[in-house]
């Protein structure tokens, strides 16, 4: 074992705060910011790598300050690790400066109020390299970063080969701009004359910054609480609506007035958009929170990238809950284009029929979601709202909402991770419970799946009853008799022929497995209680709760004791096809039901003793167990 030598020590360091190009800019950006200037002027050359030049006119740096401006962990603004918590300024480890001298040449050209003249000084490796020379200066400070990586090779070659972090420079910037409404900035190439200005207002700037189409379709949000046992905080900011389209998510994030990422926020972000719109584009997302700056630990990550908030979830999940009805009230006023179902979604069937799966004529079942073609005022049926207010729900929610989905334990149980509790839940029971809560919740305002072939009730009812009989006939009179209501609030449509066509959008992105569209059916026709509104209409959530619910497949589980099925018949065809639906299936459980869950879900008391929850264990116990091994 030897001991690193100093150089080394800190220019492993450096490499680490300043990663790329870009991070030096950010760094010098919010020293500029700190030193209270009100234009901020940064020059590029070659991506940032030949030099990067941030100038600002803001207070500038006394001449005795000049020998250890760039010595590690020097600062003017912490003195005590006390006033981390009531920190405003964006920098406090004293660490930029420094690790950009131990990775480039810096020069730092500046002037304090009052002087005649300002001071010019280059640093190497944390200390000066001259005695600071005289120079004219206009009010501020100019820092010149110069070929950047000279002494490492890999990283420098790296970058080389990468894309120009000039747009990632410029993309900084102007999300700095979009916030800092009354701070101007400008970036350009060395040489060049292009430039983002800030403008007068927010949205302006984001007009600016991002694109008019980007502008046009924007919602204000706003949010706050002030409940000292929840959660403190303001938000405001500006997200896209469903006309939006992106393929990635732009998420600008401020928390007090800091630039940040929030993984955890922006995947909340994410999930609501992909549960409320039915096009599920990338959103784009402008937020500034404030909080008491004692509630942010901003001291996490080296480069103060990402931060960790006092009571987290709670401030999430109230932001998310806002989005989501921001969302669904301008959902109203949304343009839709019909959209092509990816192939994995497309409904499979099997020709052989070895389980009673369907018959040939629905092999060629193909789903594609679109709009309903009109969709209708909120239709106010007191029943509905009874069926919506009877739902208990009981001390299940938390787990339900912050539970960690650990993965499938077998056919139809989850595994999930509550505090230190693991529990056994049942996702059929739980699916079930959702779709149909959904249901109630979208009623009469469903998006459609429309059936490319349609299929004819009589044989569906054939099918689920494994045999001929007048039952068919009777049921297919009585759906056709009672089309106009299951069109209007279901969305599931039959026509004057007796054919199936439409079925509901319940969660977006799933699509129910239509091997079951046969017993869905003749529920339909036996199970439905057609004379009193009320039980009609709870009878006709429930059959399409169990229809979409993420039941097993109906062919058994190839990488289980399934597997016996298929050497039997020795199928490869069914054994692949049966691989992709359990995997389709475990896929959307993890992707689509639990985001939705923890979203949508209000899990009635009855499903703590019904066997849907069960705790199989807790950690402390297991750490008990572990100790005494
Ligand atoms: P930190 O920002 O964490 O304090 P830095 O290494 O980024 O550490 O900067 C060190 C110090 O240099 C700052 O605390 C500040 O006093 C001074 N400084 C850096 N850049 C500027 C600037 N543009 N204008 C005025 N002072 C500056
Ligand atoms: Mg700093």
């Amino acid at each position: 074992i030897r001991r690193l030598h100093d150089s080394v020590v800190n220019r492993i360091a450096a490499g680490e705060v300043i990663q790329r190009p870009v991070s030096a800019v950010k760094e010098l950006v919010e020293n500029s910011i700190d030193a209270r200037s009100t234009a901020i002027n940064v020059a590029v050359k070659d991506g940032g790598l030949k030099l990067i030049q941030v100038s600002d006119d803001g207070h500038g740096i006394r001449y005795e300050d000049l020998p250890i401006l760039c010595e590690r962990h020097t600062t003017s603004k912490l003195s005590t690790f006390e006033d981390l918590q009531s920190i405003k300024s964006m920098g406090f480890r004293g660490e930029a400066l420094a690790s950009m001298t131990y990775v480039a040449h810096v020069t730092v050209t500046t002037i304090t109020n009052g002087q005649l003249h300002g001071y010019r000084v280059s640093y190497k490796d944390g200390a000066m390299e001259h005695e600071p020379k005289a120079c004219a200066a206009v009010k501020g400070t100019q820092i010149m970063v110069e070929n950047l990586f000279y002494n490492m090779v890999a990283r420098r070659k790296t970058l080389q080969n990468s894309a120009d972090d000039y747009s990632k420079i410029v993309d900084l910037l102007s999300r700095f701009a979009i916030h800092h409404i009354g701070l101007s900035f400008s970036c350009r190439k060395h040489g060049a004359a292009r430039a983002d200005v800030h403008t007068v207002s927010r949205l302006d700037a984001i007009k600016s910054v991002y694109g008019v189409s980007v502008a046009h379709n924007l919602l204000k949000v706003e949010a706050q609480d002030d409940d000292p046992s929840s959660s403190i905080f303001e938000m405001n900011g500006f997200i896209s609506n469903s006309s939006y389209s992106a393929k990635k998510t732009t998420m600008v994030l401020f928390i007090n007035d800091r630039l940040v990422e929030c993984t955890a926020l922006k995947r909340a972000m994410e999930v609501v958009y992909a549960a409320t719109l039915p096009k599920a584009s990338k959103p784009f997302i402008y937020m500034a929170i404030t909080l008491p700056p004692e509630h942010v630990d901003v001291n996490v990550h080296p480069t103060k990238k990402e931060v960790s908030l006092l009571s987290q979830e709670v401030i999430i999940g109230k932001i998310q809950s806002l989005v989501e009805s921001k969302l669904r009230n301008s959902n109203e006023a949304r343009t839709f284009k019909s959209q092509k179902v990816p192939v994995q979604k497309m409904v499979r069937t099997d020709s052989l029929d070895p389980a009673g799966r369907l018959h040939a004529y629905l092999t060629a079942i193909r789903s594609s979601i679109r709009q309903r073609r009109n969709p209708k005022e909120t239709a106010d049926l007191s029943s509905i709202q009874e069926l919506l207010d009877e739902i208990d729900h009981s001390g299940l929610l938390d787990i339900v909402r912050h539970c960690t989905y650990v993965g499938m334990a077998d056919d139809v149980c989850a595994l999930l991770q509550h505090n230190t509790n693991l529990y056994l839940a049942n996702v059929v029971n739980l699916s079930k419970e959702l779709m149909y809560q959904q249901v109630l919740r979208r009623f009469a305002h469903f998006n459609g799946i429309k059936l490319s072939d349609p299929a004819p009730l009589p044989e569906l009812i054939t099918l689920a009853l494994k045999e001929e009989d007048k039952i068919a006939e009777l049921n297919t009179n009585l759906l056709k008799q009672k089309a106009e209501l299951l069109d209007e609030y279901f969305c599931v449509h039959v026509d004057e022929d007796g054919n199936l066509c439409w079925l509901p959008v319940i969660l977006d992105q799933y699509t129910p497995d239509m091997d079951r569209l046969p017993e869905f059916v003749l529920c339909l026709g036996n199970d439905v209680d057609w004379e009193d509104e009320k039980n009609c209409l709870q009878g006709i959530s429930a059959a399409l709760g169990n229809f979409y619910a993420m039941h097993p497949p109906l062919l058994p589980n190839p990488s289980g004791d399934g597997l016996q099925f298929y050497k039997r018949e020795i199928d490869h065809e069914l054994m692949a096809e049966a691989q992709i639906a359990w995997s389709q299936r475990e896929w959307s459980i993890q992707h689509v039901l639990f985001p939705s869950l923890r979203l949508f879900l209000k899990p009635p008391v009855s499903m703590a003793a019904n066997g849907t929850f069960v705790q199989v264990a807790s950690l402390e116990k297991l750490y008990k167990i572990f100790e005494r091994c």
